[in-house]
């Protein structure tokens, strides 16, 4: 089975905070911190693999933010957003623009409603650039108005945020139609899965965008996916094997995402990587057409 891939994108960021609460918490860190919620929650089902636009504090154009999931060929795309208007507004809703992503507000916005347990205001049409300029099923979440005192006090708990990021993963799965399993966690006395560093991967294509990367005694391993498709190249699935144009390459399976090499995934869609001499955990890989 193919690995569906959905794009998670935290609002705001950098010099755009987005809204601020009663009590100055921002927008953007709780967009981000519940995006990477859920992207630690999807790392692990097999057949999905997620991406994230942002995965720091840093500012990103909205047309960007679509530019980048379109160019990835995502199936499915989530931004995630807190709202604002009076200290009295309250409760959960979802936008969509597009007539293909009616039906995936509504299966996210009654799993976040469920999960948030607020008030639940429904499903609305919402002429919202990310979700007008991707070209895939979109959706735009608003889990909570950040104006509202008791709100924004839920919106930066952490039982609330676990409980809500865990119901958009099973949505996400939903109605993507991939099953929610989650890898078996490990048991007591067998020995933890082993984690690798991370590398931190730069691809300079328009607009340059960050992935995350592993490090395996030494190799880069990357997820295929979202990166081969950010590089220009097709990529398949053959008997366990990830396919990069058409040729089968090295995989390793990790959380149930096909796993290739830097090297393998540049040479086959004619990219060039570069490592940082000065720091080791880098990447930077240049496209084609910017070669
Ligand atoms: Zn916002």
């Amino acid at each position: 089975m193919a690995e569906k891939l959905v794009v998670l994108d935290p609002g705001h960021g950098g010099k755009d905070p987005g809204a601020s609460g009663p009590t100055k918490k921002r927008e953007k860190d709780f967009v981000l911190t519940m995006a990477l919620k859920v992207e630690d929650i999807l790392k692990n089902v097999p057949n999905i693999t997620v991406s994230l636009t942002r995965r720091t504090d840093v500012y990103l154009e909205l047309s960007d933010r679509a530019k980048v999931a379109n160019r990835m060929k995502a199936d499915f795309f989530v931004s995630i957003h807190a709202n604002s208007f009076l200290s009295t507004s309250h409760g959960s809703e979802t936008f969509y623009k597009k007539d293909n992503s009616k039906s995936a507000a509504q299966v996210l916005n009654k799993a976040m409603v469920g999960a948030s347990g607020l008030y639940d205001r429904g499903v609305k049409y919402g002429n919202f650039a990310v979700i007008r300029e991707t070209t895939m099923p979109s959706v735009l979440l608003e889990v909570g108005f950040i104006s509202n005192p008791e709100e924004e006090k839920l919106l930066f708990d952490t039982a609330f945020q676990d409980r809500v990021a865990l119901a958009i993963a099973k949505s996400i799965c939903d109605y993507m139609g991939v099953k929610f399993v989650v890898q078996p966690a490990p048991t007591p006395g067998k020995p933890v899965p082993v984690s690798y560093p991370i590398m931190e991967v730069t691809v300079h294509a328009e607009p340059a965008q960050k992935f995350e990367g592993i490090n395996v005694s030494g190799t880069t391993w990357l997820p295929s996916r979202p990166i081969g498709e950010y590089l220009g190249g097709k990529i398949g699935y053959k008997k366990g094997q990830v396919t990069i144009n058409g040729t089968a390459v090295e995989t390793m399976n990790i959380g149930g995402t096909g796993y290739v090499t830097a090297r393998a995934l540049a040479e086959n869609v004619g990219a060039r990587p570069f490592w940082d001499k000065e720091n080791p955990t880098k990447v930077d890989i240049y496209p084609k057409e910017a070669v």
